[in-house]
């Protein structure tokens, strides 16, 4: 029996990786529970499931959880303690980080150094921090397995082969829902058009990120941590049917990929059976002649410019991915709310990486003060580019 703790147990992810665990009861169990602010949903999965420990990321959400529980026992914690109380449960062997942002990164690192598997689904953590956590991993003898699709994999592909035999990563993107629109028509989208992605189901920031390209950018900073490879060797095809996942292109010229049906409970299940192999039972089976055709493209650099601003800040390295996340963090919310153009998302971005003076990221406080300080540049820079304005 695996047990596992869910962090964001509330979210897209988190929901997928519950539906795992319901068609694997017989091999995994939910130990801990952390959301950020749904406290009815997650009493119901308290219910449902008895948790030795939940967190909330809030006093008050703790005590409307508590409230929602009502006459079941329960151990609730709250705040960023709360989080790592989750994290760090003795009753915990794997740790599946599904929280949204950047509120995984200390919990993440502590897992780590309790000796906790990690399912990391929550890319930021590697973008912002990713020498610190793959370090980590490396002294306490730890896995971080990937759960974003594209890094699964790449993590199937690789099974078991030498880093030096490895040419290139062929990372797949949707292209999402505005692959083939005008660099002018690009310019009115809205947030409504752009939350409609025509392949996958997710949350809203990374349903925004995928119709920038923010998403293969920050995945491409992820493939770096995670594979050992140089920004050179990663590439990014358009793959418009979402069928292949990733590729691996080997030195004597073969590539791997991985096909599937695009399924989130896919590589959360790899990611706990790992490194055995389970029956899929509940899930449906990829049908090739129905998929028919797969179609690859080059990416459209010019149109989607957060690509080339993830290469950048990745061939830069220092904190210039840390401002990179937080600069788009911020944007994407301003483009959610309304008040921002869509074109305006990546000149936000680059504005506050060009007015960011890049250092070495030693320790988690540097990560912190630059996340800081990149919103609130980005803050300043997304005001004055404000619609209507
Ligand atoms: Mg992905």
């Amino acid at each position: 029996m695996k047990r596992l703790a869910i962090l964001g147990s509330t979210g897209s992810i988190g929901q997928s990786a519950l539906a795992v665990v319901d068609a694997h009861a017989d091999r995994l169990r939910v130990a801990a529970l952390a959301a950020g602010d749904n406290a009815a949903l997650l009493a119901a999965q308290v219910a449902r499931y008895c948790p030795e420990i939940v967190a909330m990321a809030t006093a008050d959400g703790a005590d409307r959880l508590k409230a929602a529980c009502g006459s079941q026992t329960v151990n609730v914690v709250s705040g960023p303690e709360g989080l790592i109380a989750v994290a760090t449960h003795l009753a915990v062997d794997i740790v599946i980080c599904a929280s949204s942002g950047t509120a995984g990164l200390e919990a993440v690192l502590a897992a780590i150094e309790h000796g906790k598997t990690v399912a990391l689904a929550n890319k930021e953590v590697l973008v912002m921090a990713g020498e610190l956590v793959t370090g980590a991993a490396r002294r306490h003898g730890v896995s971080i397995l990937p759960v974003d699709s594209e890094h699964n994999a790449i993590h199937q592909c690789l099974h078991g082969r030498d880093r030096a035999e490895i040419k290139r990563l062929i990372l797949t993107a949707s292209g999402g829902p505005f692959r083939e629109f005008s660099a002018d028509a690009l310019d009115s989208v809205d947030a409504a058009a752009a939350l409609q992605h025509p392949t996958w189901r997710m949350g809203r920031k990374i349903t925004i990120d995928s119709a920038t390209l923010m998403n293969k950018g920050l995945e491409v900073i992820e493939a770096h941590w995670l594979f050992g490879v140089t920004a050179d060797q990663i590439d990014v095809v358009i793959h418009p049917q979402s069928i292949v996942h990733s590729l691996v292109e080997l030195i004597d010229g073969s590539i791997i990929a991985q096909l599937g049906i695009a399924d989130m409970r896919l590589p959360i299940q790899y990611a706990c059976s790992y490194p055995e192999r389970w029956d899929a039972r509940t899930l449906p089976t990829l049908d090739l002649l129905r998929a028919g055709r797969l179609d690859f493209h080059a990416p459209a650099r010019d149109r989607f410019p957060c690509l080339d601003l993830a290469y950048r800040a990745l061939r830069t390295g220092g904190t210039l991915p840390v401002v990179l996340n937080a600069a788009n963090e911020v944007a994407v919310e301003h483009f959610l709310d309304g008040k921002l153009g869509f074109t305006a998302i990546p000149r936000v971005i680059e504005e506050t990486m060009n007015a960011h003076h890049v250092e070495n990221v030693t320790t988690l406080d540097v990560v912190r003060r630059v996340d800081q300080w990149s919103q609130e540049c980005a803050r300043h820079t997304a005001q004055a580019l404000e619609l209507n304005a």
